[in-house]
């Protein structure tokens, strides 16, 4: 019930101008995101690459509602590009489809996304295109699908465990060479298209691993993505891949920054491949409020700061 009422407040006006302006929010806020600055977030992941962990780069907007701020938003994904180039960052970046125009329809993001990839591969560079609500899941595969049969698998899609069709869209998307990153979901879906219960999803992301892990054999140029924090999902990952003989190269554990933070080097100092996403911008409130939603234990880091400690 939490969870869901700090979803809703993640679209709310009164409680972004509150965030925004009470200083101990903000506090909070930067341990969720590397700051409002491209240079912020350079910092940030340079910090992360020297401690042997690789980096998911983001700026963060969605619903962009004009088709001028879409395209302003795409080419501030160029501009992120040339500098994790310049800076010689261990970054891929990843994006939102209504940032960068979704809401105009799938042809409009298309364009738009179409002209980022070819700068990654120039850059010799990787994008992920996130997931969001379920009205934009469909239009998502698709213009995935168009991306696989332009530029094969060099572009990764965020797809939910939660939902039911994923089964579908993964075994489709495996079988053409695509990577998916695996995460549970994050937004408020209906019973009839998604699994409710943590017992379901969990079961469902366990399922999902296996047709994924099953695939690598035959599937050279795939890679397993598992976006979690959940202690249980990674144990099975490391567990089933050791049992199976597959390398460390062939998978990869990815977090959000600010979470489980001495996990995330753990994992790295033991040979894992760890990515960390790094948000940064000025339009950060939907996506914090949606890393309150998902562990509302993390309010109490909003008390703390409240009372100073
Ligand atoms: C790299 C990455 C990219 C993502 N991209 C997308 C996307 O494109 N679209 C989308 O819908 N969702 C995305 N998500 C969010 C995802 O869908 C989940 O909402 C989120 O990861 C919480 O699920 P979980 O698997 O981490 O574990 P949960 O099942 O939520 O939690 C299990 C356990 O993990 C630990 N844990 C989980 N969260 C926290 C936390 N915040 N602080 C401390 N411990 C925690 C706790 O031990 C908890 O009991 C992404 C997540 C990651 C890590």
């Amino acid at each position: 019930m939490l969870r869901n009422f700090l979803i809703r407040l993640s679209t709310s006006d009164s409680m972004r101008r509150f965030a925004t302006d009470f200083g101990p929010v903000r506090r909070v806020v930067r341990r969720f995101i590397a700051g409002e600055t491209i240079d912020d977030a350079v910092a940030a992941v340079k910090e992360l690459n020297a401690r042997g962990i690789k980096t998911l780069m983001n700026e963060v907007g969605e619903s962009v509602t004009t088709q001028a701020g879409a395209t302003q938003a795409a080419k501030a994904f160029h501009t992120l590009l040339q500098r994790i180039d310049d800076e010689g960052l261990d970054s891929h970046v990843t994006l939102k489809p209504s940032h960068v125009g979704m809401t105009f329809g799938r042809d409009f993001f298309y364009e738009n996304v179409v002209d980022i990839v070819r700068a990654a591969q120039t850059y010799g560079n990787t994008l992920e295109i996130d997931i969001e609500a379920s009205p934009d899941v469909q239009d998502t595969i698709d213009v995935y699908h168009r991306l696989l049969d332009t530029f094969g698998g060099g572009v990764r899609l965020a797809i939910q465990t939660y939902l039911h069709r994923t089964y579908a869209d993964v075994q489709r998307i495996t079988e053409r060479g695509g990577s998916v990153r695996l995460v549970k979901g994050a937004y408020n879906e209906s019973p009839d298209i998604a699994y409710q219960s943590k017992k379901e999803i969990d079961q469902a992301t366990i399922q999902l691993m296996e047709t994924i892990l099953d695939a690598l054999a035959e599937q050279s140029e795939i890679t397993l993505i598992l976006g979690s924090h959940d202690p249980k999902m990674i144990e099975w990952l490391i567990r089933e891949t050791e049992a199976r003989g597959i390398g460390k190269d062939r998978f990869e554990i990815q977090m959000l920054m600010g979470v489980r933070r001495d996990e995330q080097q753990r994992l790295a100092a033991l040979g894992y491949q760890v990515r960390v996403y790094v948000p940064y911008g000025d339009a950060w409130y939907p996506y914090f409020m949606r890393r309150m939603a998902e562990y509302p234990a993390n309010i109490l880091l909003i008390g703390r700061a409240m009372l100073g400690k």
